[in-house]
């Protein structure tokens, strides 16, 4: 086992990190904007940096890494950029857009949509969320029809990372004729340009985190597609679906091993500064000791993040391992928010301070990717439990 970065990932992680310092300073003061989402300035200076297409092929005009590559350099990512909701759009669109577009999509709809993709000009939303259909995902009500040579979709998404803004959907419905079967056979996925008459997008969601992204509803009336628009097979919608996932819990979830250890080094700086009484907080072991546990929750979310990207790379099912991964690192980002907030006392506290943003940022990680109520669902039934 080599735990030894490359010369090559080592660079790009430092530039990638340096980026995104310099990034955060431009984007204070405006960064907790409401659900503008992400500016094309902002946007494109990303896509310059690689980031909107790390692991699509160099073929369609990405950076051809690998998984753990991506996921190291998504990490350095989240260490740099305070604007938590701006890598998590821009990790939504590589990892449920583009990834599964350039695992799962035909010669003609790489070509068609990958460059654009990665050079920043498209922005790419998963939509499978439905108001009755969230931890069971598959329980879709939004239908695609057989229409000409093609598909008619109507229904109803929400909670869709990117929707309000995204020029390109992937959505999710039941593509059976029989409208009351259920379950992950009936779903197919599909390409939708969100400029297709019939596409509706409401202004997106007033978010207690994350409130720099741009997330909410797409509402499909009618919307008629040509043939070319499935992506993968009839009816192998789940398939898409899992590969983002795959993606997703592993790979965004690695940016937000980035921000927790941005939280921990913060956090130790203003404890070995601050005095409590004749002595700093950092020599009291009530403190430091809150400290140690968090490096140590850090350094295991590190491990099972490059572990389920170790899988992805080699080809097998990385679900055990990426569930694994999403729950830990999620909640352990979450536990750091609080700890940070908690040992800068009443400053943690501040209104529109760094961490109490952080806090509001690090919730909504234990819902979106599968909550960690689904992660246990998951690997509990690799257990044999269910
Ligand atoms: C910020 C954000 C971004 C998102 N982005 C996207 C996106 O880009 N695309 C997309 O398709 N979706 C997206 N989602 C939707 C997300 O995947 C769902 O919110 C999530 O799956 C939970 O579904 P729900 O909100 O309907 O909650 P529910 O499924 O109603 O769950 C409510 C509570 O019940 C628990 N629960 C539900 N079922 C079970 C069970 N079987 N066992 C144990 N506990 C259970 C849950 O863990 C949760 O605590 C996003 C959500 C958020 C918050």
């Amino acid at each position: 086992m080599d735990f030894a970065l490359s010369p090559e990932q080592r660079r790009l992680c430092e530039d990638i990190e340096t980026f995104a310092v310099a990034l955060s300073a431009d984007l204070e003061g405006l960064r907790d904007d409401a659900a503008a989402g992400p500016s094309r300035e902002i946007w494109r200076r990303c896509a310059e940096q690689g980031l909107t297409g790390l692991a699509v092929p160099k073929d369609y005009g990405g950076g051809g890494h690998d998984a753990v590559t991506t996921a190291l350099v998504l990490e350095a990512f989240g260490r740099g950029c305070g604007d938590s909701g701006l890598v998590f759009s821009v990790a939504a669109h590589l990892l449920a857009g583009a990834v599964p577009l350039a695992l799962c999509g035909s010669a003609a709809q790489k070509e068609r949509y990958l460059p654009d993709l990665c050079d920043g000009s498209v922005i790419a939303a998963l939509a499978m969320t439905e108001a009755q259909s969230g931890s069971d995902a598959y329980a879709l009500s939004s239908r695609a029809v057989a229409h000409g040579d093609g598909y008619r979709l109507d229904g109803h998404k929400t909670w869709i990372t990117n929707g309000p803004v995204a020029e390109l959907l992937i959505v999710g419905a039941v593509s059976e004729d029989n409208t009351t079967t259920k379950g992950p056979a009936t779903v197919s996925a599909f390409l939708i340009e969100a400029d297709t008459p019939g596409v509706e997008r409401p202004p997106a969601f007033d978010l207690l985190g994350l409130r720099s992204a741009a997330v909410g509803e797409i509402s499909l009336h009618g919307v008629e597609l040509g043939p070319d628009a499935l992506l993968g097979r009839l009816g192998g919608g789940a398939g898409v679906f899992q590969c983002a996932m795959d993606w997703e819990r592993t790979c965004l979830f690695a940016a937000h091993v980035g921000t927790v250890d941005r939280l921990l080094a913060q956090t130790v700086r203003f404890v070995k500064g601050r005095r409590s009484g004749d002595a700093t907080l950092a020599s009291r072991q009530a403190v430091s000791h809150q400290l140690a546990d968090l490096k140590v929750q850090l350094e295991a979310a590190r491990l099972l993040v490059y572990r389920a990207a170790w899988q992805l790379d080699r080809g097998r099912s990385a679900s055990q391992h990426a569930a694994i991964a999403k729950l830990f690192t999620s909640e352990t980002l979450l536990q750091s928010a609080i700890t940070a907030l908690r040992l800068h006392g009443g400053e943690g506290l501040r209104c529109g301070g760094e961490l109490e943003r952080a806090y509001r940022d690090a919730v909504a990680a234990t819902l979106y990717s599968g909550t960690s109520e689904i992660q246990r669902n998951i690997i509990a039934a690799f257990l044999g439990l269910r």
